[in-house]
């Protein structure tokens, strides 16, 4: 019909690409929130994307306010990263051999955080937590570890188990294919629940090897600790000769220069980082104390590899984004995420939409629901049907959101008024449409 917002003309190729797709690959997608599944309809194939814009391969354009999930938080292909890549690709795609570019991005990362004094690169988030959480358990000879509900460390068998909140559960398989005997060794327990962790500590105290938390958890929405909460598992862990991992891959150089840690200040002993520093290349990275990054081999008995570690063009790509990433930009993310989150929160309320706005620095999402969300339980109680609605108008306006009401809504240092007002434009009749 000629009224219609969003006809399947307009999506006919990416309806077509996602048919086969799905004949080619589970669900048609290589990660699953891609697929649309929580908010229905076709997932748009982008076929090209430049600083906050994305062009699908109707040639459909949207405000991006994915960014990679993270990483694209200079907006995308930016002149310096592009340039930096084009030129260390013109050199060599993969050596397998140290090379310099890989000590260029470590020593990037090492003088922006004073806690971390050695890094190791890998290639993504996954690999980082899951190598930390190794040489957590090598460095203390202990096996158990704790999480937080709603904290999401990358598809790690340990870290994958989420279920049940209550006090020192042993967690039962998220997902199938992870074994009991690595679930059971994870005590999943609510975040900002310090007498849940004292009480998983009093039992287990010299059985656990780490507590790995998000910074500031973005991955059931954005949760920050609450004033004090990352203080106690800085305490507790020590009292108990454990170790505190902070998983500032979403977080890192994102919410500061020196990401969460460059607001709260408090020292893990390891960190992990992805996303930003890879510039949009699959770049990610741990580290923290020298005695213990000793441990991973070759200096230590802790093993740990891997083929395109390292990657001259990822790590170009890493160390352009990292050193663009001045302190301008980050006043811009500032004032770019609160005109839009203003906006939506003007937008709602006059639609009489129940809903919170939660911040990280920066980084910012929006709950539809009433009242501070601290833990996971909290994050869960809303209203996924209105924001699935709300999800679907902007995408028919032309802004494109993080498919899932538990994610954070990223923006860039591209992000210019243009782009902004497009995302103004369209919040009122989404937010009229969420109201149902
Ligand atoms: N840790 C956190 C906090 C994340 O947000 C993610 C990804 O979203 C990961 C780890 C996993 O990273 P990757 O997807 O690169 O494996």
């Amino acid at each position: 019909s000629t009224t219609s917002r969003s006809t399947s003309a307009s999506t006919a190729r990416s309806d077509a690409l996602i048919e086969h797709a799905r004949t080619v690959t589970p669900g048609g997608v290589n990660s699953p929130v891609r697929a649309f599944r929580a908010v229905g309809g076709t997932p748009r194939f982008i076929a090209s994307a430049q600083g906050p814009w994305l062009t699908d391969v109707d040639g459909n354009r949207y405000v991006d306010l994915i960014c990679s999930w993270g990483p694209m938080i200079l907006g995308h292909r930016h002149p310096d990263v592009l340039a930096a890549v084009t030129a260390a690709a013109d050199k060599g795609f993969s050596f397998g051999t140290p090379s310099e570019n890989e000590v260029a991005l470590a020593t990037e990362i090492v003088g922006r955080i004073e806690p971390v004094e050695q890094v190791r690169l890998v290639s993504s988030g996954t690999e980082a937590t899951m190598s930390a959480l190794r040489l957590a358990r090598g460095a203390t000879g202990r096996s158990k570890v704790v999480k937080f509900a709603g904290c999401y460390h990358g598809h790690v068998d340990a870290l994958l188990a989420s279920a049940g909140s209550g006090l020192a559960t042993f967690a039962l398989p998220d997902s199938a294919g992870v074994p009991a005997s690595s679930a059971g060794e994870t005590i999943v327990l609510p975040y900002n629940d310090v007498a849940a962790v004292e009480a998983a500590f009093a039992e287990h105290g010299d059985e656990i090897a780490c507590v790995i938390t998000e910074a500031s958890p973005g991955n059931m929405g954005v949760v920050p600790p609450a004033p004090g909460f990352t203080q106690a598992l800085r305490r507790i862990t020590r009292e108990h000769g454990a170790l505190l991992i902070s998983d500032e891959v979403m977080t890192g150089f994102r919410c500061s220069a020196a990401g969460w840690f460059g607001l709260e200040g408090v020292v893990p002993d390891l960190f992990t980082f992805g996303k930003v520093m890879g510039g949009g290349f699959p770049a990610a990275a741990f580290g923290g104390r020298a005695d213990l990054m000793a441990q991973l081999s070759p200096d230590g008995p802790v093993y740990q590899a891997g083929t395109l570690s390292g990657n001259p063009v990822a790590t170009a790509a890493g160390l352009a984004t990292l050193q663009a990433c001045t302190p301008e930009v980050y006043s811009h993310l500032d004032q770019v995420a609160h005109t839009i989150a203003d906006a939506a929160h003007d937008a709602l309320s006059a639609a009489g939409v129940a809903h919170t706005i939660q911040w990280a620095g920066s980084m910012f999402s929006v709950f539809f629901r009433e009242g501070e969300v601290r833990s996971y339980d909290d994050a869960q109680a809303q209203d996924t049907a209105a924001f699935g609605r709300f999800f679907n108008s902007m995408l028919d306006q032309g802004v494109h959101l993080p498919p899932s009401a538990f994610e954070a809504w990223f923006v860039s240092a591209s992000h210019d008024d243009e782009a902004v007002e497009a995302v103004l434009a369209a919040l009122p009749a989404a937010a009229r449409a969420a109201s149902g």
